[in-house]
């Protein structure tokens, strides 16, 4: 009652939530101000904005302080989103282990970003920060990792880094990072591989921290980075937001010290633990055939202590452990969880992301090794992930979710598709867009769909030559569309657990375009060198310019050395004339394809 009669007194001020990022029109509409006012007012604070422009959070908060509002911060899951993901995945490893056997363990991280943002420079200038100069002499050789000791807390670091190597590694069921670093250079910002990295990430559920890197440089913009960010929806703490930030310099090493106590940080809340006295268990980070030694492998051991003379199995490859090396070289007797090791004594190569275990004895592991390949090649024949196994799938209830990977011809493609996507989720189906971005469909997009049980929907795009031998290899569909009705409506149809597979795309060549020539018969005639398979006459091609469809029609005419010709094979030369299509120029790819109905799952 005291509290009603004081706020008739001094009527309380209107209160806002702010988003962390903007635009003037948006705000305005919030506030309930026009557009114009806001404009105004900014001008006067040395601001010339325009409606559309976006201002960030410090901007916003300022003008809805000025018309007389309060503004409220939302109340923060606090680190306890990131704690729980990095928790579950703890967790994953710890299953089935007596809670008294578990010990701390020190985190894993990978570094991931656009190219040229700093990752290496960063993973050199982080080791370099804690080694001393004698230990500096002795770095023989990069092992696939490394450790650091930051006051007694050792912090492993992957040594490859971007987020293909972390996704491949996923996609071969080895989940190895605790916290990935996402590196932004300050004076270029977010770019398309940021993004990348970041679904990758969050794709995973790996906690991150993003590291503001080259604030050396003159035009360092953290504000930016900070925005660009937040349009992405990934808010920093320091703007409420859960995700830390830390400015560094691979440079001048600024900054260093900071980011290895956020690592040290976010792992402490993922309660990060292992059993030590067990059998070893581990991944495989590299592995190469030495000359003098046979095959070496670098271990990332996850669970149990690893010792010299302990009986192995890594990936189909079984031995002995002979010796092993810590990242500077030096022979180790014993490994224990998140520690990277070269191990010697296998008697085969294992693969990087294959998993590897300690045996009790020779025999035990060999018979493991052998039961590895046999399983391998079962969950090859079973392991494809189609839209119609997935219909199928959710139709018996097995699968709840329908992750996908969409990648368009344009940016301007996306929003439509993701908007007709998002009115498509059913209650009991959830859909997860994981990755959206335009471009043709890589390596990189075919394996997050391997690691996430994706499929990959492009429009008016296709893959390049890689991705489709990877996505036939790891058995990924990759649904291609021109028309973002048929699009949606066959993601519909799998979500309804109804999709008869439509049609399967199977593409019979490629032709390079080499030469254009003017018909009088057919208008424009492109002169092409056949690169792979065959062009049909009569059959469905696209033509195809830097990874973007610029047409798709049927091939008219063909011909070879002036004759008319049916088909023609790989390494020959030929006149190509495609119905209504008279745009040719010199590099583009003609690609021939026909469809098929796909097998039923
Ligand atoms: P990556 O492709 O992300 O691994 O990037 P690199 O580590 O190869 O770095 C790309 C370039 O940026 C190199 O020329 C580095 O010397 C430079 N670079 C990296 N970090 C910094 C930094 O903090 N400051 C400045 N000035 N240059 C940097």
């Amino acid at each position: 009652m005291v509290t009603r009669a004081s706020q008739t007194r001094t009527p309380a001020k209107p209160r806002v939530q702010l988003p962390q990022a903007t635009t003037v029109g948006q705000l305005a509409e919030l506030l309930g101000q026009s557009p114009i006012s806001l404009i105004k007012h900014l001008m006067k604070a040395g601001v010339m904005a325009t409606v559309n422009q976006v201002v960030d959070y410090d901007t916003a908060r300022r003008l809805a302080q000025e018309f007389g509002f309060t503004v409220v911060v939302p109340k923060q899951p606090e680190k306890s989103a990131v704690a729980a993901a990095t928790a579950r995945r703890a967790a994953v490893a710890v299953a089935e282990e007596p809670a008294a056997a578990l010990k701390p363990r020190p985190p894993v991280v990978t570094i991931m970003g656009h190219v040229d943002h700093g990752k290496t420079s960063l993973l050199d200038a982080i080791r370099r920060s804690k080694i001393t100069a004698t230990e500096a002499g002795e770095i023989t050789q990069h092992i696939g990792a490394y450790q650091v000791n930051v006051d007694n807390h050792p912090i492993t670091f992957i040594d490859t880094p971007g987020h293909e190597a972390f996704t491949a590694m996923r996609a071969r069921g080895a989940q190895i990072t605790d916290v990935a670093i996402l590196v932004v250079a300050a004076d270029d910002g977010v770019m398309p591989q940021t993004v990348e990295a970041l679904d990758h990430i969050k794709a995973a559920q790996v906690p991150l921290i993003v590291a503001m890197n080259k604030i050396d440089k003159p035009g360092a913009d953290l504000d930016r980075i900070k925005r660009q960010l937040g349009e992405l929806g990934l808010v920093l703490e320091e703007w409420g937001g859960e995700v830390l930030s830390v400015p560094v310099s691979a440079k001048t090493q600024q900054g260093i010290p900071q980011l290895l106590e956020s690592i040290l940080l976010v792992a402490e809340l993922g309660d990060l633990k292992a059993n030590p006295d067990r059998l070893a268990q581990g991944v495989v980070l590299e592995a190469s055939l030495d000359k003098s030694r046979g095959p070496v492998g670098t271990v990332l051991i996850q669970a149990g202590t690893l010792r010299v003379g302990d009986p192995i199995v890594a990936g189909e490859a079984s031995g002995k452990v002979k010796a092993m090396f810590n990242d500077l070289g030096k022979p180790m007797r014993r490994a224990s969880p998140s520690s990277p090791v070269l191990v010697m004594g296998l008697n085969g190569l294992p693969q990087a992301g294959d998993l590897f275990a300690s045996a009790t004895s020779d025999k035990v592991a060999r018979t493991l090794a052998e039961g590895r390949a046999q399983k391998r090649a079962q969950a090859q024949a079973a392991g494809a992930v189609t839209l119609d196994r997935l219909a199928a799938q959710i139709r018996s209830g097995e699968v709840k979710e329908l992750n996908l990977i969409l990648k368009t011809d344009v940016q301007g493609s996306i929003e439509p598709i993701r908007n007709s996507l998002v009115r498509l989720e059913a209650e009991d189906v959830k859909l997860r867009l994981l990755h959206a971005a335009s471009g043709t469909v890589t390596e990189s997009d075919v394996m997050l769909a391997v690691a996430s049980k994706a499929i990959v929907v492009g429009f008016n795009t296709r893959p390049e030559p890689g991705a489709r031998r990877l996505a036939e290899a790891e058995g990924v569909d990759i649904r291609l569309y021109d028309v973002i009705y048929h699009l949606v409506e066959d993601v519909e149809k799998a979500m309804k657990g109804l999709v008869e597979p439509v049609t399967a795309e199977v593409v019979e060549g490629h032709a390079q375009v080499r030469a254009v020539f003017d018909s009088s018969r057919l208008g424009r005639v492109a002169g092409c060198y056949v690169t792979d398979g065959k062009v049909i006459r009569g059959a469905r091609v696209r033509v195809v310019r830097r990874g973007q469809v610029v047409g798709d029609s049927n091939v008219v005419s063909l011909r070879h050395v002036k004759e008319d010709v049916r088909e023609i094979g790989t390494g020959a030369e030929c006149g190509v004339g495609v119905e209504g299509y008279n745009d040719f120029q010199v590099g583009d790819v003609i690609e021939v394809y026909r469809r098929q109905r796909a097998p039923q799952a």
